[in-house]
């Protein structure tokens, strides 16, 4: 998976001289300049002093997470005593997504698809089936962007297009979004907020677009599926559909019960946060 962290990054490569700053103080001029650099490096690496309120406490800097403002989660069907996973898809809806969507229903699956807003019109069809046969409906952004080099306009864009689409196309409200390579940042998750909506990672990668191998997708799946997975795989994929004509069975076999994103997030722990992310890592 990749998960980018921007900022923070000190790798510069630039090491201050101990032995300069530490030992040969008043020997040289040139020594003061250094340590006077250092000090103001320093300072200016230094996180800020957090504010605090006249009782001493901290004043968070950012606005407190609100819960997703939606209808409650549906939990029909679902059998506690049995564990719960979630397959996901992602980069769709293409070609592929109606022979997926047959094998879903063959086999009476929920799954979860993280469409790419720019191909939701022209496979509305797909779409409205996906709608109509139970499937949960997200957000991976109007062209597969990544949001972690995004400025807030874009992002606002990215996420409010697919939104909107995906409710012309389908009547459906999306409230989650996983952003493209798994990349987000502090200003992604602050537009996510705003726009009620939160980031699903996942717990398992069958790697599928690496493999292009439907052997190699049932192997990923099987060796690492447990209570809880979010699995990621990609429609875009035909091996990947092929895979899942042998994967759904023997998950099934093995007892697993298939649960959309939603249901698996909330179920023990309640409404998810906007802005937050989830991985059930
Ligand atoms: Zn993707």
């Amino acid at each position: 998976m990749f998960v980018t962290f921007l900022g923070g990054c000190s790798a510069d490569g630039k090491t201050p001289d101990k032995e300069t700053s530490g030992k040969k103080v008043s020997a040289e001029v040139t020594d003061e300049e250094t340590i006077q650099k250092e000090t103001e490096t320093e300072k200016e690496t230094l996180p800020p002093e957090p504010e605090t309120d006249e009782f001493g406490s901290t004043i968070p800097t950012t606005m407190p997470k609100q819960k997703l403002k939606r209808k409650p989660v549906s939990y029909a069907g679902i059998d506690p005593s049995k564990p719960m996973i979630a397959l996901t898809f992602d980069d769709g809806p293409c070609a592929n997504t109606p022979r997926l969507l047959d094998i879903l229903n063959k086999h009476g699956v929920k799954a979860t698809f993280f469409v790419v807003g720019k191909y939701v019109e022209d496979n509305a069809s797909t779409m409205k089936r996906m709608a109509k046969e139970g499937h949960e409906i997200a957000s991976h952004t109007w062209s597969h962007a990544n949001l972690s080099t995004s400025s807030r306009e874009t992002i606002e864009k990215e996420l409010k297009s697919t939104n909107a689409i995906v409710k012309k196309i389908t009547g459906q409200t999306i409230h989650l979004a996983r952003p493209p390579y798994g990349s987000s940042n502090e200003l992604a998750q602050q537009v996510a907020a705003e726009l009620g909506l939160s980031y699903i990672l996942w717990s398992v990668d069958t790697r599928d677009w690496e493999s292009r191998n439907a052997t190699a997708v049932y192997n990923m799946t099987m060796n690492y599926v447990g209570n809880g997975s979010i699995i990621l795989c990609h429609d875009l994929h035909s091996t990947t559909v092929d895979a899942m004509e042998s994967v759904i069975p023997a998950l099934i076999n093995s007892g697993y019960q298939f649960v959309t994103v939603s249901q698996l997030l909330t179920y023990n722990r309640g409404e998810l946060e906007a802005g937050e992310i989830y991985s059930n890592r």
